[in-house]
């Protein structure tokens, strides 16, 4: 390692997913179904405000906490969903930004922190990055979050659960009871309770449930990357109790400094900006993919987010079964990239139907193959 580098970089690798692009970087009009964003564009009422924004002159730093209308608005939004508690918000520069700022104020090293495996690849590494210990919780092959097995694995040191519910990349959804008993566990053991709520609007069967609404003190975070398409925006907002929202805006104030202020003003507006038709049309991509894939792997039907999560045919394994896929042109993810384990991978149905319908034929197409 070059003398420079800090021995916390090492924690931590991102090598898994750099092969993966560099075999894709080698494909020829891929059927890529691998992106982990939604593929319709930002609405043109939301580039509008942006733009507006920009050429209105508001274009320098905004209050560390977030443009006033903007907090505003999340605020009554807040109040209506959870009536009664003391939370405060402030806007973050993407819903990365808020669990960076989320594992900074609240992982002393030797803290664990617990999560479900498969989890989100940020997850690990940050925890790892301030010298906390990540504790998995395996939840193969059904990937539910289950609350005996969170209360197996709370120790003494337990600092923080984290909770991804829809999840990537699995797309699963955790139950409202057994969210409800997780939110129990957290306060019983006075852990915080971090519950990452990025693909709340993704959410196909039933009503979205946030652990919020059991346990006051849970500290959520969300945003308009996947809602609004918004990716490359970086707006996300963190809400939670007092005490902990304005250390973190201690630390934003050192390190991100604010959201971009034009994207918040393309944030205000996407708070009007109902998403429902883009929601109906992935419950469709799921159906689709799910009827398709089911008969030939196993896999557990996503109540949300836009991911699926099969297992690779046989014992092959995961990373074989993608390099197999890849030479088929279809682009997919590894499952270790997500996993201690190496059994699985993960496609994105973000996509059109004709790449979903191509990307299914060489799906069956494999599995077929290695039946035979
Ligand atoms: N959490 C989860 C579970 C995600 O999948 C993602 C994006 N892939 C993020 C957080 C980060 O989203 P952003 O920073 O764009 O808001």
């Amino acid at each position: 390692m070059h003398p420079w580098i800090a021995d916390r970089t090492a924690t931590f690798d991102s090598s898994g997913i750099r092969k993966v692009f560099d075999l894709a970087a080698k494909l020829k009009d891929p059927i890529n179904l691998s992106i982990g964003q939604p593929d319709f564009d930002v609405p043109d009422e939301i580039k509008e405000a942006a733009i507006e924004a920009i050429r209105e002159g508001r274009n320098a730093y905004s209050p560390t906490q977030g443009i006033g209308p903007l907090r505003d608005a999340i605020t009554a939004e807040v109040r209506e969903k959870f009536p009664g508690q003391e939370r405060d918000v402030f806007i973050s520069s993407g819903t990365s930004g808020g669990l960076v700022l989320s594992m900074l104020s609240m992982v002393n090293p030797g803290d664990e922190v617990i999560f479900l495996d498969p989890y989100f690849v940020m997850y690990p590494a940050l925890v790892r990055l301030c010298g906390g210990v990540p504790v998995m919780v395996d939840s193969y092959p059904d990937f539910r979050l289950n609350p005996e097995k969170i209360a197996t694995a709370i120790t003494p040191k337990t600092k923080m659960i984290l909770v991804n519910s829809p999840a990537n990349p699995t797309g699963v959804t955790a139950s409202e009871s057994d969210l409800r008993d997780v939110a129990k566990l957290a306060a019983k053991h006075n852990v915080a309770l971090l519950s990452d709520e990025i693909y709340s609007r993704f959410f196909y069967d039933g009503e979205f449930y946030s652990p919020a609404s059991d346990n006051p003190e849970t500290i959520v975070i969300d945003g308009f990357s996947k809602s609004h398409a918004m990716t490359g925006w970086r707006v996300g907002y963190v809400h939670g109790p007092p005490e902990v929202i304005s250390t973190m805006l201690k630390i934003q104030q050192y390190s991100f400094v604010c959201a971009p202020q034009p994207a918040q003003w393309g944030a205000l507006r996407a708070m009007e900006i109902s998403m429902r038709a883009n929601v109906d049309e992935y419950r469709n991509k799921r159906d689709f993919l799910v009827e398709k894939l089911s008969p030939y792997y196993e896999l557990t039907s996503p109540g949300g987010a836009f991911y699926l999560f099969p297992k690779a045919p046989g014992a092959e394994g995961g990373n074989a079964f993608v390099e197999r896929a890849i030479a088929e042109g279809l682009l997919i993810i590894p499952g270790k990239i997500f996993s201690r384990v190496d059994s699985h991978f993960r496609i994105s149905f973000a996509a059109s139907d004709e790449t979903l319908q191509r990307g299914a034929e060489v799906l069956i197409r494999l599995a077929k193959q290695h039946v035979a």
